[in-house]
């Protein structure tokens, strides 16, 4: 097998293809050939508001530096002067809770796994990964990446709780200790009043499941590259999608959808 390594985003990615909910096509564009796609307004937001924070370049495209959108006056225009407050309440809460920054943007590995973390930190004593995220569901309970109720025993987000399980079991393999804490910093996009921070616990059994899911993602993942990936196109993703303009998969129509009616139980 070869040397590839699983990220968490890819982890999520190909879970979505299993499920037909995302392109083949997109997810080798990204993963396997590199296209760096146009930043959609709300990752230009966190990208700001990431690098206000910590000085940290978007990830797959180093070479820019985040700007904000600005009003004709010259100030910030109302999504960014929010996200100026936000970037004051991280600083205040570094402080609040002492926490001393180790790292920006290192890179971790182990076994098949890999990650970028945002910040690697000195914290209560010990050395802790805290993940930023500046996101306009900080209270959201039923969407799957809304931040309330994230790890409900009957249904767990998963879309959100991966990539603390992923770092988590990087980071205790590669530093050889029990645990290392993973902390979710959340700042409201809406709310410049908002903000939230989540430590994720995981329950040790996880850890070997996490470690059979890598295992199964790795296979998975060099077979559907041996085999191809296949188109999932859809009216809504092709509309949304940066490849549509050369893609000869893509629709501009709504599919028939069926649904089933009976009245006899
Ligand atoms: S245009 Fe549609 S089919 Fe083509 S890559 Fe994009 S999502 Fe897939």
């Amino acid at each position: 097998m070869s040397k590839r390594l699983i990220s968490q985003s890819i982890l999520k990615r190909m879970q979505d293809y299993i499920e037909g909910e995302e392109c083949g096509l997109k997810i080798k564009a990204q993963y396997v050939d590199g296209v760096v796609f146009p930043p959609s307004d709300a990752q230009l937001l966190g990208q700001w508001f990431e690098y206000e924070c910590t000085g940290a370049l978007p990830p797959y495209d180093s070479e820019r530096i985040p700007e904000p959108i600005r009003l004709k006056n010259g100030n910030l225009s109302k999504a960014y002067e929010r996200m100026s407050y936000q970037v004051a309440n991280y600083k205040a809460l570094l402080k609040h809770y002492d926490v001393k920054i180790k790292s920006i943007g290192e890179e971790i590995e182990y076994g098949d796994a890999r990650g970028t973390t945002d910040i690697i930190a000195e914290v209560d004593g010990q050395i802790a990964i805290i993940d930023l995220k500046a996101s306009g569901l900080i209270r959201d309970k039923w969407n799957p990446l809304g931040w309330e109720d994230i790890a409900n025993s009957y249904k767990p987000k998963m879309k959100v709780l991966t990539q603390a399980i992923h770092y988590k079991y990087i980071a205790k393999n590669l530093f050889q200790t029990d645990d290392v804490p993973f902390y979710f910093w959340i700042f409201s996009t809406t709310n410049e009043k908002d903000n939230r921070i989540i430590k994720v616990e995981v329950d040790e059994d996880e850890y070997t499941l996490h470690e059979r899911v890598l295992t199964d993602a790795k296979k998975y993942l060099e077979e559907t590259l041996e085999r191809g990936f296949k188109a999932k196109p859809s009216m809504l993703r092709c509309r949304n999608c940066p490849l549509a303009h050369s893609c000869k998969e893509k629709t501009e129509f709504a599919e028939v959808e069926k649904v089933y009616y009976t009245s006899q139980l």
